[in-house]
């Protein structure tokens, strides 16, 4: 039996049968891989503590010839707000749900492992939405689907002052441009702003989490309008945060 070893964060768990679960994982060595997790879901089960979202753990797996499965795992960091709190589970759940939707079977990228691992501290810890949004848009520029939220998407010129945006080109107009562009959007001097310091954000320095809400509320709205158009369907958790959270 060939047996390998991961670091991974736990991107989202499915129940199946009577006792089990598969997990999806965004793992450092080899990106998203699902794998079954028999008998977790049983108390005395060594693997049930780890086998849950939102933990960082580290783990060996068995090859399969199509899924793999999980041996043992052992947790390296857990966040109990965000399973506790309706407002962080909400959003913690946006956030992975958009990396899962947005990502491949193996396809590896540390920056994805890293952001996904970073973030967890500050959405259990610090403001939920903000962290979340940050954490999307920084997920976004290495998806290749990123925004383009300075340069204007139709003639390169760099953005200044009030514009529109636009979600079928993919992100920022300038005014002489705005004509030409169909479903063109107003894309106010604050929202750039929001953007840019969302994408040069740096999760080992969490000082800078202050946002004017009205624009964070923009932020929030255009983003998922633009992962929805992406992806062609609904996010689940959106209606999650609208339900719960009457947004
Ligand atoms: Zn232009």
């Amino acid at each position: 039996m060939e047996t390998f070893r991961i670091e991974a964060v736990v991107l989202d768990t499915k129940n199946f049968g009577d006792a089990n679960k598969v997990v999806t994982l965004y793992t450092k060595e080899y990106g998203k891989l699902e794998a079954n997790a028999y008998g977790c879901r049983r108390s005395r089960s060594p693997i049930s503590g780890a086998m849950q979202m939102f933990n960082h753990i580290s783990a060996e797996l068995s090859r399969g010839a199509q899924v793999d499965t999980i041996r043992e795992a052992d947790i390296l960091n857990f966040y109990d707000a965000l399973t506790k709190d309706l407002e962080r589970l909400a959003y913690a759940s946006l956030f992975f749900e958009i990396v899962n939707r947005m990502t491949l079977p193996h396809e590896k990228s540390a920056e994805t492992f890293y952001l996904l691992k970073n973030s967890l501290p500050v959405m259990s810890e610090r403001n939920p939405k903000v962290a979340a949004l940050i954490g999307a848009c920084q997920f976004m520029e290495t998806s290749g689907e990123q925004l383009n939220f300075s340069r204007c998407v139709r003639c390169g010129e760099e953005i200044l002052g009030d514009a529109g945006i636009s979600l079928t080109d993919g992100g920022a107009v300038c005014m002489n441009c705005v004509d030409y562009v169909g479903d063109c959007r107003p894309y106010p001097d604050a929202l750039r702003k929001t953007f840019e310091l969302m994408l040069s954000f740096d999760w080992k320095d969490g000082t800078r989490l202050n946002f004017k809400s009205k624009q964070l509320d923009a932020a929030e709205k255009f983003f998922i309008e633009y992962v929805q158009y992406i992806l062609g369907s609904e996010l689940k958790s959106v209606q999650f945060i609208r339900e719960f959270l009457s947004i």
